[in-house]
């Protein structure tokens, strides 16, 4: 089953008198048709969406305002990750309004204006084009899903961990029936609903470990749990972060903004979940998700030689960390005493 294309997210300009949740169809533009750089852009939504799109419109020369309704960027993201990337933003020169509802959309002439309210304060702010970001919605009206006993709401398709529908003799993968709404995810529960709707597999999406990446400038990467995930599940974790400042590749490309970090189940070295702030986080988080999917601790990720200077030292780095966290008081002790009769 599919769902409502990018059409629905990337919405260009908007010209119209209403608040956003009731924009004029007619006025729809796509994002990506856009045969000119907008001056002045307002991109409503500080998700990845909207972050990427923010950044690629200031970079390419658009006076970019972007307005979200929380505190910080990236709201599913760790919130120091997030502040990276603010601070790149805020360098940029993006405007950056968090904390900020938008209350309706006017126009005046070939200007649309926001109305904003923030702090307790509105203001209006021109601009040439609006970019709403604020999320996707399921494109199901008029396929009559309950004539054939499918259940659905406005979230989407209701499936069990099999892929079926409430009829079991109707699958459905991707967007339409995620949580997470990646091209990567649709693609694994593709294969999945193959394998059990023609081969009579039982293949299971919650065994699923699925990455994710948000492709702005640096990237951030993310897998598995985030440290709050585990504690609402009542693992006990330890946190290990590397900045990438101490990481001489990041150094010499001059893109040692970020860090790696690892969640480790306490007293192990399990893998829990992982978050990398890179220039290539979404290249660096694989070895992690290969750590995970093949049951392999972080020790046999200091196992492994990574080449010298790589970015991706900092994940060997991490492994390190947890050596070196290993080493006990007493451990320290014995070795020290160790070493000094060796020398004799
Ligand atoms: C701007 C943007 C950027 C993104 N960037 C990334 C990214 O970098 N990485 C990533 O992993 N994901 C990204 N995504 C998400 C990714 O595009 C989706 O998760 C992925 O396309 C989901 O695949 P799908 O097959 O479930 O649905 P879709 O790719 O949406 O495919 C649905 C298809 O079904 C059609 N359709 C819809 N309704 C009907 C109907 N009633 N009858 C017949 N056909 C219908 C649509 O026209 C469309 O062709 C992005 C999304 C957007 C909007």
């Amino acid at each position: 089953m599919l769902s409502k294309s990018r059409k629905s997210l990337s919405r260009g300009c908007v010209n119209s008198n209403k608040s956003i949740g009731n924009i004029n169809k007619k006025f729809y533009r796509l994002l990506f048709e856009l045969t000119e750089l907008p001056g002045c852009l307002a991109v409503i939504g500080g998700g990845p969406i909207g972050c990427e799109m923010a950044q690629a419109f200031a970079r390419f020369g658009s006076r970019v305002s972007l307005i979200q309704h929380g505190l910080h960027l990236l709201s599913r993201e760790d919130s120091d990750a997030a502040e990276v990337l603010h601070s790149v933003f805020v360098r940029e020169g993006i405007d950056l309004r968090l904390g900020a509802k938008i209350l309706g959309i006017e126009t005046n002439g070939k200007d649309k204006i926001l109305l904003i309210e923030r702090d307790g304060a509105t203001m209006n702010l021109p601009v040439d084009a609006i970019l709403v970001g604020v999320g996707r919605a399921p494109n199901i009206e008029g396929l009559d899903l309950e004539k054939a006993g499918i259940i659905s709401d406005r979230t989407g398709v209701q499936v069990n961990d099999l892929l079926q529908t409430s009829n079991p003799h109707v699958y459905a993968a991707g967007d339409i029936c995620s949580p997470y709404k990646f091209t990567h995810t649709a693609d694994a529960q593709a294969r999945i609903l193959i394998a059990n709707a023609l081969f009579m597999g039982r293949q299971k999406v919650s065994n699923l470990t699925i990455p994710w990446c948000t492709y702005t400038d640096p990237e951030i990467a993310h897998v598995g749990m985030s440290e709050q995930d585990a504690v609402e599940k009542g693992l006990a974790v330890t946190t290990l972060t590397v900045p990438l400042a101490a990481v001489d590749r990041a150094i010499l490309d001059g893109e040692s903004e970020g860090f790696a970090r690892i969640h480790l189940r306490q007293g192990t070295d399990k893998i829990l979940g992982a978050t990398v702030v890179a220039r290539h986080a979404g290249e660096m988080i694989n070895e992690i998700t290969l750590a995970i999917t093949g049951g392999l601790g972080l020790a046999a990720i200091g196992r492994t030689i990574h080449p010298y200077p790589t970015q991706a030292e900092a994940i060997k780095k991490l492994a390190d960390a947890y050596n070196r966290s290993r080493l006990t008081w007493s451990a320290k002790k014995i070795l020290g005493l160790w070493l000094q009769w060796r020398r004799r």
